[in-house]
């Protein structure tokens, strides 16, 4: 089914959701970075960005979050688990690349383990999206077999209409019919409305013959990996901002009687990440940790999962701060690969 949703309608449309018990999420600015909070106007939502700085990755796995509570008592240990309140929710505005993202971690949080986290904000969330009718150069989703108007993630897919009136909306999923439903009324039929071309984004790497220069056991130690590293200073601004990286760790914290065990993001670009009790650490080097973050995106993950873990946002690239990033990495495969 496709409907017109007029940018003048928003407003109204944002009410009606609320009204309906769900909250509004979209991409704001603030202090020149752009991030998903709730919003309560049209206003409120950066719809003009390429792409905000963070990702959508946050509001289903947050950077750090309690699990349980404990109490250390003489003859037992008191725990209260923790699960995040049950909140119906639209994001708005999203991009194809971060909603594929999450639907690229979906088997992971559910392989040997479902994460009761994860698919209880995947289930109670829908996935409004805006297809890209720009780009910049960091943008690479069409090198990862995706393009800037990607279903994949999404329930409900927006194409901007021309001259900015408001987009085309085309239904994907169950969840997103019925939060469409609820702005029935606010909707358009006019079949003359043209959306806007989608962005031309240009292929920058072969990402099968990437694929098969990593599955190659000969070209693990390969003397690449220290060269295409040199720059890395193992900040974790790209596995930060990566929508797709799903590593955690668990900490205690509390005093010897009680406390919070908390989930936090962890970062294969850390040196203590791979670091053992004894003091060995099997990734000791930066480019040995590059190469892992490489393998695990386009050899072990598609190994297992048939799909890349990157969604082609750029923003590794985008924001490291010695301009290196997954793109130039893929770039180099691709010539020695040939
Ligand atoms: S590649 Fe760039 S962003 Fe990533 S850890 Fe290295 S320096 Fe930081
Ligand atoms: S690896 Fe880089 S381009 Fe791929 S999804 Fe993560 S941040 Fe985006």
């Amino acid at each position: 089914m496709t409907k017109i949703l007029l940018r003048d309608k928003l407003d109204d449309c944002i009410a009606r959701w609320h009204a309906a018990g769900y909250d509004v999420i979209g991409p704001q600015k603030n202090n020149n970075i752009a991030r998903f909070a709730p919003v309560t106007k049209a206003s409120e939502l950066d719809l003009e960005s390429i792409l905000p700085e963070r990702t959508v990755k946050d509001l289903f796995f947050p950077q750090t979050e309690p699990m349980l509570r404990y109490q250390i008592g003489k003859q037992k240990i008191d725990t209260e688990e923790y699960l995040p309140p049950r909140r119906k929710r639209v994001v708005f505005g999203s991009r194809p690349c971060d909603a594929s993202a999450m639907a690229i971690d979906d088997p992971l949080f559910g392989w040997d383990y479902k994460d009761a986290y994860w698919f209880q904000r995947r289930d109670e969330t829908v996935m409004i999206t805006i297809a890209c009718t720009a780009a910049d150069d960091f943008c690479m989703c069409t090198s990862l077999k995706l393009s800037p108007d990607s279903p994949l993630g999404s329930d409900v897919m927006l194409r901007p209409l021309t001259g900015g009136v408001g987009w085309h909306a085309e239904l994907l999923s169950e969840r997103g019919r019925e939060a469409f439903e609820r702005i029935e009324a606010l909707l358009d039929d006019d079949a003359n409305a043209q959306p806007e071309p989608i962005a031309d984004v240009p292929v920058k790497f072969d990402l099968d013959a990437c694929r098969e220069w990593l599955a190659n056991p000969e070209n693990f130690e390969s003397h690449f990996w220290k060269e295409i590293s040199m720059r890395c200073i193992g900040c974790g601004t790209c596995t930060f901002l990566c929508p797709t990286c799903h590593c955690f760790d668990f900490q205690d914290e509390g005093d010897t009687y009680s406390g919070i065990r908390r989930k936090n993001w962890d970062s294969c670009s850390f040196a203590l990440f791979t670091m053992h009790t004894s003091g060995h650490n099997p990734r000791s080097t930066q480019s040995a940790r590059w190469r892992q973050r490489i393998m695990h995106k386009f050899n072990y993950f598609p190994g297992k999962f048939n799909l890349n873990s990157c969604s082609g946002c750029g923003r590794c690239s985008r924001q490291c701060p010695v301009d290196m990033g997954i793109t130039e990495t893929l770039q180099e495969i691709t010539k020695v690969a040939k």
